[in-house]
């Protein structure tokens, strides 16, 4: 099989390597630090996690990420072994001993006999000549390689922050309050979502956010803001009306419940993913801590019982808008050879990125012994991932974010019911594990996922 170069030793490079490695596909892992520094790493191991130590809930039954760790754990994860290996106590969460997690990736790659480590910063795009490349080198790629690949995918399409505006599940929202209508009555008449606020409310909606708890930019990330995506906090400092007459206005919509009584504003949700399980918070790009956010997003009438999906969030993030520029097994549509993984992809988290970098190793390994990569079915967690990083319906509105089970096909009617019960919450959670891992276990033995050298 053809050798594979991966550049980036961080959660999804490591990954990628061993899944080509354990396949028999030689790799080359190119990692830049110590050569050079990222802002955030402060050592030169592989997978260094730079923040918390928390791989998030273990739970499969009960949680998207902890059904990603059980499908991971089933393609022989390094990522999840080593993870496991290195568990502290931390209730139903896996958390780790960070430098023992690290040094237990890199010793693994280390002693794999398909596997060459060297320390370099690539900084330009490879040609065809180069072979099979796997690029994994996450939110804060060096500037001469991301450089080149905007230079290669246009200005636009690859980002350098994260505005984020909270995310919430659909089913969450109060239908008894809030009501589906386009401004104007525009495109369908009914694409976004719709949730009023008398002049009360408004007031003391504008009071909590005035007076709510804000995360500091750390100096790697000291930014201007782009006028055309300010905080809204930053908005509400400028004026106690700047919001009602700014992405609050209440212009152009009829509350059905209502409809002589004028709203004195109004908070739009736009649907976010194809399948329309997910909204945003439409303007609500904010850096209030996700604490504060949750408690003053449910005093607008309707999120009252908002879930979130995502809250908001701006921070340095490097990715690609990979609906447009990826096929559906990462291939960067314009260079085929060139295989994109991890969070530069567009997934969000330690966990994730290990799983698109899993993905990448995956098929890549397949292809270099000739077979075809098939993705994982969208039934799975790894499958919803993947759709939500490649389906090219989501280019307009890209924005990365963690696995969910918004991003999952919705159940079958007949799943969701116990005879006439309706099975909800927890019950209801356990059946999007209970429909995953025999997919995943199908698509096991029928796709090339290549067994173990
Ligand atoms: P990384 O793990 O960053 O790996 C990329 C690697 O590529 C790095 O080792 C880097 O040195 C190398 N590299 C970069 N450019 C080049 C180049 N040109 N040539 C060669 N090598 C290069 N996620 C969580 O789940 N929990 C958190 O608490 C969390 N905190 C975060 C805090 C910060 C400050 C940031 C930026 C992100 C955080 N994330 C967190 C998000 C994300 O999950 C992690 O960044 C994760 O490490 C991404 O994995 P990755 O493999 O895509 O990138």
């Amino acid at each position: 099989p053809s050798p594979v170069r991966i550049i980036g030793g961080g959660l999804a490079g490591s990954e990628a390597a061993w899944q080509c490695a354990r396949r028999g596909v030689a790799v080359t892992l190119v990692e830049m630090r110590p050569v050079r520094a990222t802002d955030a790493h402060v050592t030169d191991g592989l997978a260094e996690l730079v923040c918390s130590n928390s791989f998030r809930s273990d739970d499969a039954e009960g949680n998207a990420v902890g059904l990603l760790h059980a499908e991971m754990r089933r393609l022989d994860s390094l990522v999840m072994a080593a993870a496991d290996r290195h568990r502290v106590p931390a209730g139903g969460a896996l958390a780790v001993d960070r430098e023992a997690f690290s040094r237990d990736v890199q010793a693994a790659l280390e002693a794999h006999p398909n596997v060459t480590i060297t320390r370099e910063e690539v900084t330009a795009l490879p040609d065809a000549a180069a072979g099979p490349t796997i690029i994994a080198t996450g939110p804060l790629t060096s500037s001469a390689l991301a450089d080149a690949i905007r230079a290669e995918t246009g200005e636009d399409q690859l980002a350098f922050f994260d505005a984020i505006a909270p995310i919430v599940h659909k089913d969450s929202i109060d239908f008894d309050v809030a009501w589906f209508q386009s401004r104007y009555d525009k495109g369908d008449g009914a694409d976004y979502i719709n949730c009023p606020m008398d002049r009360d409310q408004y007031n003391a909606f504008l009071d909590a956010l005035l007076a709510a708890e804000k995360v500091a930019f750390k100096e790697w990330e000291g930014t201007p803001y782009f006028e055309g995506c300010l905080p809204i906090e930053v908005m509400a400092e400028r004026g106690r009306e700047t919001l009602s007459y700014g992405p609050m206005k209440p212009v152009g919509l009829t509350n059905p419940r209502q409809p002589d009584r004028k709203p004195h504003a109004i908070v739009q949700l736009r649907q976010d993913n194809a399948l329309g399980t997910l909204y945003n918070m439409v303007g609500f790009q904010t850096k209030l801590r996700h604490g504060e956010q949750a408690r003053i997003f449910r005093m607008i009438p309707g999120l009252e019982t908002a879930e979130f999906a995502r809250l908001g969030g701006i921070h340095r993030n490097t990715f690609l808008n990979s609906p447009r520029l990826l096929d559906g097994t990462l291939r960067l549509k314009s260079r085929p050879w060139v295989r994109f993984a991890g969070q530069i992809t567009g997934c969000e988290g330690y966990v994730e990125s290990a799983a698109v970098g899993l993905m990448a190793g995956l098929f890549a390994s397949a292809e270099a012994v000739g077979a075809e990569a098939a993705p994982p079915p969208p039934e799975t967690a790894l499958g919803a991932l993947l759709n939500h990083i490649t389906n090219p319906a989501h280019a307009e509105t890209f924005q990365p974010m963690n696995v969910n089970f918004g991003l999952f096909p919705e159940l079958p009617a007949e799943m969701t019911r116990v005879g006439k019960r309706k099975l909800r919450g927890r019950e209801r959670k356990a059946l999007y594990g209970q429909r995953a891992l025999p997919a995943l276990t199908a698509w096991m033995e029928t796709a090339a996922t290549g067994r173990a050298a």
